[in-house]
Protein backbone atom coordinates (compact mmCIF):
# COMPACT_ATOMS: atom_id res chain seq x y z
CA UNK A 1 0.00 0.00 0.00
CA UNK A 2 1.29 3.52 -0.77
CA UNK A 3 1.90 5.79 1.98
CA UNK A 4 0.58 9.46 1.81
CA UNK A 5 1.52 12.59 3.87
CA UNK A 6 -0.60 15.72 2.77
CA UNK A 7 0.13 17.90 5.00
CA UNK A 8 3.36 19.49 6.51
CA UNK A 9 5.45 22.44 6.70
CA UNK A 10 9.19 22.84 5.23
CA UNK A 11 10.40 25.38 7.65
CA UNK A 12 8.40 23.32 10.40
CA UNK A 13 10.66 20.25 10.35
CA UNK A 14 14.31 20.91 10.24
CA UNK A 15 16.34 18.22 11.98
CA UNK A 16 17.75 19.55 15.50
CA UNK A 17 21.11 18.70 14.43
CA UNK A 18 21.14 20.32 10.88
CA UNK A 19 19.56 23.58 12.50
CA UNK A 20 22.44 23.61 14.54
CA UNK A 21 24.88 23.48 11.37
CA UNK A 22 23.32 25.46 9.48
CA UNK A 23 23.48 28.33 12.80
CA UNK A 24 27.19 27.64 12.98
CA UNK A 25 27.71 28.02 9.04
CA UNK A 26 26.07 31.32 9.00
CA UNK A 27 27.09 32.53 12.24
CA UNK A 28 23.55 32.79 13.03
CA UNK A 29 23.35 33.86 16.73
CA UNK A 30 20.49 32.68 18.59
CA UNK A 31 21.34 29.29 18.09
CA UNK A 32 24.69 29.12 18.36
CA UNK A 33 24.86 28.97 22.61
CA UNK A 34 21.90 26.84 23.02
CA UNK A 35 22.92 22.93 23.64
CA UNK A 36 19.64 21.25 23.55
CA UNK A 37 18.32 22.26 20.21
CA UNK A 38 15.85 20.21 20.26
CA UNK A 39 14.20 20.92 22.99
CA UNK A 40 14.42 24.75 22.26
CA UNK A 41 12.37 24.22 19.06
CA UNK A 42 9.81 21.96 21.01
CA UNK A 43 7.15 23.91 21.84
CA UNK A 44 4.95 21.31 23.32
CA UNK A 45 4.21 22.91 26.19
CA UNK A 46 3.69 26.49 24.56
CA UNK A 47 1.47 28.91 26.64
CA UNK A 48 0.55 30.56 23.23
CA UNK A 49 0.72 29.87 19.57
CA UNK A 50 2.52 33.35 19.27
CA UNK A 51 5.21 31.40 21.60
CA UNK A 52 5.17 28.59 19.09
CA UNK A 53 5.11 30.44 16.24
CA UNK A 54 8.04 32.04 17.41
CA UNK A 55 10.09 28.83 16.21
CA UNK A 56 9.73 29.49 13.15
CA UNK A 57 11.48 32.96 13.13
CA UNK A 58 14.42 30.89 13.61
CA UNK A 59 13.98 28.06 10.85
CA UNK A 60 13.13 30.95 8.50
CA UNK A 61 16.39 32.46 9.35
CA UNK A 62 18.13 28.94 8.38
CA UNK A 63 16.59 28.65 5.25
CA UNK A 64 18.60 31.90 3.19
CA UNK A 65 20.37 30.30 0.81
CA UNK A 66 19.70 27.47 -1.99
CA UNK A 67 22.19 24.84 -0.42
CA UNK A 68 20.24 24.82 3.08
CA UNK A 69 16.81 25.02 1.59
CA UNK A 70 18.22 22.13 -0.52
CA UNK A 71 19.29 19.64 2.14
CA UNK A 72 16.49 20.65 4.27
CA UNK A 73 14.09 19.63 1.13
CA UNK A 74 16.08 16.36 0.70
CA UNK A 75 16.31 15.78 4.54
CA UNK A 76 12.78 16.20 4.73
CA UNK A 77 12.12 13.86 2.09
CA UNK A 78 14.47 11.74 2.85
CA UNK A 79 12.72 11.26 6.85
CA UNK A 80 9.21 10.89 5.56
CA UNK A 81 10.94 7.81 3.75
CA UNK A 82 12.49 6.37 6.49
CA UNK A 83 8.91 7.01 7.67
CA UNK A 84 7.28 4.52 5.19
CA UNK A 85 5.93 7.37 3.16
CA UNK A 86 6.13 6.95 -0.61
CA UNK A 87 3.85 10.28 -1.66
CA UNK A 88 5.28 13.85 0.37
CA UNK A 89 3.38 16.70 0.24
CA UNK A 90 5.03 19.53 1.51
CA UNK A 91 4.58 23.14 2.02
CA UNK A 92 6.18 26.53 2.57
CA UNK A 93 6.13 30.13 2.27
CA UNK A 94 8.67 31.25 -0.63
CA UNK A 95 8.80 34.74 0.27
CA UNK A 96 10.01 34.54 3.35
CA UNK A 97 13.12 32.95 2.13
CA UNK A 98 13.78 35.39 -1.32
CA UNK A 99 16.42 38.44 -0.42
CA UNK A 100 18.80 40.00 -2.43
CA UNK A 101 20.63 36.33 -3.90
CA UNK A 102 17.65 34.44 -3.71
CA UNK A 103 14.12 35.28 -6.15
CA UNK A 104 10.74 33.26 -5.39
CA UNK A 105 11.93 30.52 -7.97
CA UNK A 106 15.27 30.15 -7.16
CA UNK A 107 13.68 29.10 -3.24
CA UNK A 108 11.26 26.62 -5.75
CA UNK A 109 13.99 25.00 -7.28
CA UNK A 110 16.59 24.58 -4.42
CA UNK A 111 13.20 22.99 -2.71
CA UNK A 112 12.50 20.38 -6.13
CA UNK A 113 16.73 19.51 -6.44
CA UNK A 114 16.44 18.27 -2.52
CA UNK A 115 13.29 16.48 -3.20
CA UNK A 116 14.88 15.16 -6.37
CA UNK A 117 17.70 14.03 -5.18
CA UNK A 118 15.57 12.17 -2.65
CA UNK A 119 13.67 10.92 -5.38
CA UNK A 120 16.51 9.49 -7.24
CA UNK A 121 17.74 8.03 -3.69
CA UNK A 122 15.02 6.53 -2.27
CA UNK A 123 12.29 6.42 -5.07
CA UNK A 124 9.76 8.59 -2.89
CA UNK A 125 7.60 11.25 -4.20
CA UNK A 126 7.61 15.07 -3.28
CA UNK A 127 6.19 17.96 -4.01
CA UNK A 128 5.79 21.32 -3.31
CA UNK A 129 2.17 23.21 -2.11
CA UNK A 130 3.25 27.31 -1.74
CA UNK A 131 2.09 29.13 1.02
CA UNK A 132 0.87 32.45 1.35
CA UNK A 133 0.68 33.75 4.85
CA UNK A 134 -2.74 34.89 5.46
CA UNK A 135 -2.02 38.10 7.92
CA UNK A 136 0.23 39.60 5.12
CA UNK A 137 -2.48 40.54 2.59
CA UNK A 138 0.66 41.30 -0.21
CA UNK A 139 2.37 38.46 0.43
CA UNK A 140 -0.73 36.44 -0.32
CA UNK A 141 -1.01 38.00 -3.12
CA UNK A 142 2.42 37.51 -4.53
CA UNK A 143 2.35 33.71 -3.99
CA UNK A 144 -0.91 33.48 -5.98
CA UNK A 145 0.75 35.47 -8.86
CA UNK A 146 3.79 33.15 -8.39
CA UNK A 147 1.52 30.27 -9.26
CA UNK A 148 1.37 31.60 -13.05
CA UNK A 149 5.12 31.22 -13.51
CA UNK A 150 5.74 28.43 -11.01
CA UNK A 151 3.06 26.43 -12.70
CA UNK A 152 4.75 23.35 -13.42
CA UNK A 153 6.88 23.14 -10.56
CA UNK A 154 4.42 23.22 -7.53
CA UNK A 155 1.57 20.86 -6.98
CA UNK A 156 -0.78 23.20 -5.07
CA UNK A 157 -1.57 26.45 -3.79
CA UNK A 158 -2.81 27.18 0.38
CA UNK A 159 -2.81 29.58 2.57
CA UNK A 160 -1.48 29.67 6.43
CA UNK A 161 -1.07 32.15 9.44
CA UNK A 162 -3.59 33.19 11.74
CA UNK A 163 -7.03 31.79 10.95
CA UNK A 164 -8.98 33.53 13.01
CA UNK A 165 -9.96 37.46 11.61
CA UNK A 166 -8.13 36.22 8.64
CA UNK A 167 -11.32 34.02 5.86
CA UNK A 168 -10.43 32.76 2.48
CA UNK A 169 -12.89 35.14 1.46
CA UNK A 170 -10.62 38.26 1.54
CA UNK A 171 -8.18 36.40 -0.77
CA UNK A 172 -11.22 35.72 -2.93
CA UNK A 173 -9.99 37.49 -6.56
CA UNK A 174 -6.10 35.32 -5.97
CA UNK A 175 -8.03 32.25 -5.23
CA UNK A 176 -9.79 32.66 -8.20
CA UNK A 177 -7.02 33.43 -10.50
CA UNK A 178 -5.04 30.45 -8.88
CA UNK A 179 -8.06 27.75 -9.89
CA UNK A 180 -7.83 29.37 -12.87
CA UNK A 181 -4.44 28.20 -13.41
CA UNK A 182 -5.48 24.90 -12.74
CA UNK A 183 -3.47 25.03 -9.51
CA UNK A 184 -4.93 22.68 -6.32
CA UNK A 185 -6.08 24.57 -3.78
CA UNK A 186 -6.35 23.38 -0.06
CA UNK A 187 -6.93 25.91 2.71
CA UNK A 188 -5.86 25.65 6.62
CA UNK A 189 -9.64 26.17 7.71
CA UNK A 190 -11.63 24.87 11.25
CA UNK A 191 -8.36 25.23 13.09
CA UNK A 192 -7.85 28.79 14.99
CA UNK A 193 -11.62 29.32 13.82
CA UNK A 194 -14.63 27.30 13.30
CA UNK A 195 -17.29 26.13 10.99
CA UNK A 196 -17.40 29.22 8.98
CA UNK A 197 -14.41 29.55 8.19
CA UNK A 198 -14.83 26.07 6.80
CA UNK A 199 -17.66 26.75 4.22
CA UNK A 200 -15.84 29.98 2.92
CA UNK A 201 -12.68 27.84 2.25
CA UNK A 202 -14.94 25.43 0.12
CA UNK A 203 -16.63 29.01 -1.48
CA UNK A 204 -13.15 29.92 -2.27
CA UNK A 205 -12.29 26.24 -3.96
CA UNK A 206 -10.54 24.68 -1.69
CA UNK A 207 -10.45 20.64 -2.74
CA UNK A 208 -9.41 19.99 0.83
CA UNK A 209 -9.12 21.54 3.89
CA UNK A 210 -6.23 21.98 6.30
CA UNK A 211 -6.84 20.25 9.59
CA UNK A 212 -10.69 21.21 9.47
CA UNK A 213 -11.18 19.32 13.15
CA UNK A 214 -13.31 21.73 13.78
CA UNK A 215 -15.89 20.81 11.36
CA UNK A 216 -17.25 18.47 14.39
CA UNK A 217 -18.89 21.62 15.84
CA UNK A 218 -21.39 21.09 12.89
CA UNK A 219 -22.41 17.64 14.32
CA UNK A 220 -25.54 18.12 16.47
CA UNK A 221 -26.26 14.20 18.61
CA UNK A 222 -24.85 12.79 16.15
CA UNK A 223 -26.54 14.26 12.99
CA UNK A 224 -24.15 16.38 10.31
CA UNK A 225 -25.46 19.98 9.92
CA UNK A 226 -25.40 21.18 5.91
CA UNK A 227 -21.82 21.84 5.98
CA UNK A 228 -20.78 18.53 7.58
CA UNK A 229 -22.94 16.46 5.46
CA UNK A 230 -21.70 18.50 2.40
CA UNK A 231 -18.24 17.37 3.47
CA UNK A 232 -18.85 13.39 4.23
CA UNK A 233 -20.69 13.19 0.85
CA UNK A 234 -18.16 14.69 -1.28
CA UNK A 235 -15.97 12.56 0.72
CA UNK A 236 -13.52 15.83 0.98
CA UNK A 237 -10.38 15.23 2.91
CA UNK A 238 -9.04 16.46 6.16
CA UNK A 239 -5.65 16.99 6.44
CA UNK A 240 -5.86 16.10 10.45
CA UNK A 241 -2.87 16.98 12.77
CA UNK A 242 -3.17 15.36 15.95
CA UNK A 243 -0.48 16.69 17.86
CA UNK A 244 0.03 19.34 16.39
CA UNK A 245 -3.85 20.87 17.97
CA UNK A 246 -2.71 19.69 21.57
CA UNK A 247 0.43 22.25 20.99
CA UNK A 248 -1.83 25.20 19.55
CA UNK A 249 -4.13 24.26 22.70
CA UNK A 250 -7.17 23.33 20.85
CA UNK A 251 -7.66 20.42 22.74
CA UNK A 252 -6.20 19.54 25.77
CA UNK A 253 -5.24 16.05 25.40
CA UNK A 254 -5.15 13.68 22.95
CA UNK A 255 -8.16 12.04 24.39
CA UNK A 256 -10.15 14.83 24.13
CA UNK A 257 -9.60 15.30 20.04
CA UNK A 258 -12.31 14.44 17.54
CA UNK A 259 -10.39 11.87 15.45
CA UNK A 260 -11.94 9.44 16.78
CA UNK A 261 -15.43 10.76 15.95
CA UNK A 262 -14.54 12.45 12.86
CA UNK A 263 -14.09 8.49 11.21
CA UNK A 264 -17.15 6.95 12.77
CA UNK A 265 -18.72 9.39 11.33
CA UNK A 266 -17.82 8.93 7.74
CA UNK A 267 -15.72 12.23 7.00
CA UNK A 268 -12.48 11.26 4.38
CA UNK A 269 -10.04 11.62 7.39
CA UNK A 270 -6.14 11.37 6.65
CA UNK A 271 -3.71 11.68 8.90
CA UNK A 272 -0.78 14.30 9.17
CA UNK A 273 2.51 15.90 10.85
CA UNK A 274 2.19 19.76 10.56
CA UNK A 275 5.34 20.62 12.30
CA UNK A 276 7.48 17.85 12.96
CA UNK A 277 10.17 19.89 14.70
CA UNK A 278 8.11 22.13 16.89
CA UNK A 279 6.03 19.57 18.09
CA UNK A 280 8.50 17.01 18.40
CA UNK A 281 6.55 14.41 15.95
CA UNK A 282 6.55 12.17 13.13
CA UNK A 283 4.11 10.38 10.92
CA UNK A 284 5.14 6.82 12.74
CA UNK A 285 4.63 8.57 15.81
CA UNK A 286 1.23 10.00 14.62
CA UNK A 287 0.13 6.76 13.75
CA UNK A 288 1.16 5.57 17.78
CA UNK A 289 -1.10 8.44 18.65
CA UNK A 290 -4.05 7.12 16.49
CA UNK A 291 -3.54 3.17 17.43
CA UNK A 292 -3.78 4.35 20.94
CA UNK A 293 -7.00 6.39 20.69
CA UNK A 294 -8.62 3.28 19.29
CA UNK A 295 -8.52 3.62 15.60
CA UNK A 296 -8.21 0.41 13.80
CA UNK A 297 -5.94 -0.02 10.84
CA UNK A 298 -3.99 3.39 11.47
CA UNK A 299 -2.36 2.75 7.90
CA UNK A 300 -5.44 3.49 5.81
CA UNK A 301 -4.90 7.02 7.53
CA UNK A 302 -2.08 7.57 5.14
CA UNK A 303 -3.55 5.69 2.38
CA UNK A 304 -2.94 6.93 -1.30
CA UNK A 305 -5.77 7.61 -3.14
CA UNK A 306 -5.66 9.57 -6.58
CA UNK A 307 -8.46 11.31 -6.00
CA UNK A 308 -7.01 13.15 -3.12
CA UNK A 309 -3.74 13.64 -4.07
CA UNK A 310 -2.27 16.87 -5.67
CA UNK A 311 0.10 14.85 -7.46
CA UNK A 312 -0.64 14.19 -11.39
ZN1 LIG B 1 -0.36 23.54 8.84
Amino acid sequence: MYKHVLHDHLDGGLRPSTAKELAESINYKPLLDIDNVESFFDRSSSDSLEEYLEAFTHTIALMQNYSSIERIAFEAAEDMHLNGINFYESRYAPFYSVNNEMTPLDVIDAINSGFKIAENTYGIRSGLILCGMRHDTKDVINVANLCLEAKDKIIGFDIAGPELNFPPSLFRESFKKVKELGVNITIHAGEGDGVNSIIDALDNGAMRIGHGVRIIEDINSNKPGETAKKIIEQQIPLEICITSNIHTNMYENFDSHPIVDLIALGFNVYLNTDNRLMSNTSISKELEIAKSLGIENVENLLKYSASDSFFD
